[in-house]
């Protein structure tokens, strides 16, 4: 029986329970978001994970997305990635490999890591097809559907498929033009095949079949944002909000079959827009779970992207948005390394964090850091920080004469003067 199934049914499983205690909230709670389709917790018949809830009411996730590509394909450092992701406190990965044998590569990846693993079938698809055939507009479309069987056997638990773009999403975006195009690999493939072949995407007009497949393996689909802009100017045009309404339509349809569906947004978008794009999400998919690549809310500052998109992360997670896919310094300039996967995860967790200091009140870390820095006490602020080891490095590098305080004021420390000439209540 799926996971819908079983919460219509009033049943509670052990993955609501998990991710109840995980988050202080009642396992009733979590039944009844995921029979509504607000929440989803990606499940698998294949391996045991630590389960992760994604949704409404549930604190704001993050994936890291790790992978090979075309230029440089080293397992061992996909696998170095997954379980630095890990460490730093992704509650997802997305193993998104382009070069080398993707079979191979997600099976290692898989077995290095507790976390949920989602994937994108269609870039298997496409890539071999080109590997085989020459160029990606030649390949079958049964080779779509078998790429997705073949990587949820694996154990693969969510994946994004771009089932939003179809013939009249694509005239919206050759009508209107952009100046960035399309940012999204799987949605630039799928464009250029349907453009090429003057057919339909299989993944939209076979969207029934697709949903066998995601229920057999009991996969978690995620409607991948195919059309979103690739750069702020292009935010919010109709060919994105084409694929949105499309997306939220058959987000329904998979809720009805039993698939549990999280809908995927943008991308690049500025500051003004964020709310409007996670309101509109919302509104037209029901409250599924949102899923956020970014967003980025400028264009020009290569080298600190995983900055910008926390700046639209926090911004998108206290609108209401539930998952954030993290950016890290490498984006749009190389593929990521260990330390950059680490940055971004840390990033991203900040802005989810400030996102749900909003949106769930969560404060009580804040004001705990608040009592810590009031005492100068150290280790408590250490064990409170998003980043303890971080922390305790950089005070550590400069260590101060006096203990108590730091060598940004030293004997000039305010908060000592404070405590030592105030009575601030406890
Ligand atoms: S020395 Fe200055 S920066 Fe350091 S703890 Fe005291 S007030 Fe804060």
């Amino acid at each position: 029986m799926s996971l819908i199934e079983e919460a219509n049914k009033g049943n509670i499983t052990d993955e609501m329970k998990e991710v109840a205690a995980a988050e202080g909230v009642e396992p009733d709670f979590v039944r009844r978001g995921i029979a509504a389709g607000r929440i989803v917790i990606p499940v698998t018949p294949y391996r045991e994970i630590k389960h992760c809830g994604i949704g409404k009411g549930l604190t704001t996730k993050v994936n890291a997305s790790i992978g090979t590509s075309s230029d440089i394909v080293d397992i061992s450092l996909e696998i170095e990635k997954a379980k630095a992701a890990e460490a730093a406190g992704a509650d997802t990965l997305m193993e998104l490999s382009t070069g080398g044998n993707f079979l191979d590569i997600r099976k290692q990846v898989i077995d290095a890591t507790s976390l949920s693993v989602g994937c994108v079938p269609l870039y298997q698809a496409f890539i071999e097809a080109a590997r085989k055939y020459g160029s990606v507009v030649d390949m079958k479309e049964d080779e779509l559907f078998k790429a997705t069987d073949d990587q949820a056997k694996l154990g693969s638990n969510f994946m994004a498929i771009h089932t939003g773009i179809n013939l009249f999403t694509v005239e919206r975006l050759k009508n209107q033009g952009r100046y960035g195009g399309l940012c999204s690999r799987g949605g630039a493939f799928m464009t250029a095949w349907m453009i090429h072949n003057e057919k339909e995407n299989p993944l939209y007009s076979e969207f029934d079949y697709l949903l066998e497949i995601m229920k057999e393996h009991e996969v978690t689909l995620s409607t991948g944002n195919g059309m979103r802009a690739g750069a702020v100017h292009d935010a919010t045009d109709r060919a994105q909000i084409q694929e949105l309404v499309i997306n939220s339509e058959l987000s329904d349809r998979a809720h009805e079959a039993g698939v549990q569906t999280i809908v995927e947004g943008p991308g690049h978008v500025p500051i003004d827009e964020i709310k409007t794009n996670v309101t509109l999400m919302k509104r037209m998919s029901g409250d599924k779970p949102f899923y956020m690549l970014g967003p980025l809310v400028t264009d020009i500052a290569p080298g600190y992207d995983h900055i910008v998109t926390a700046i639209g992360a926090s911004i998108s997670s206290a609108a209401g948005c539930d998952f954030l896919c993290y950016v890290t310094p490498a984006e749009h300039l190389a593929l990521p390394n260990v330390e950059d996967v680490r940055t971004g995860v840390i990033t991203s967790r900040i802005a989810a964090h400030i996102g749900d200091m909003i949106k769930l009140g969560k404060r009580d870390q804040d004001l705990a850091m608040a009592r810590a820095r009031r005492d100068l006490d150290w280790e408590k602020m250490y064990s409170l920080a998003i980043d303890p080891e971080h922390a305790r490095h950089i005070r550590d590098s400069r260590a101060p004469d006096d203990t108590e305080a730091c060598t940004m004021c030293g004997n000039y420390c305010a908060l000592k003067i404070v405590r030592e000439n105030l009575n601030l209540a406890k």
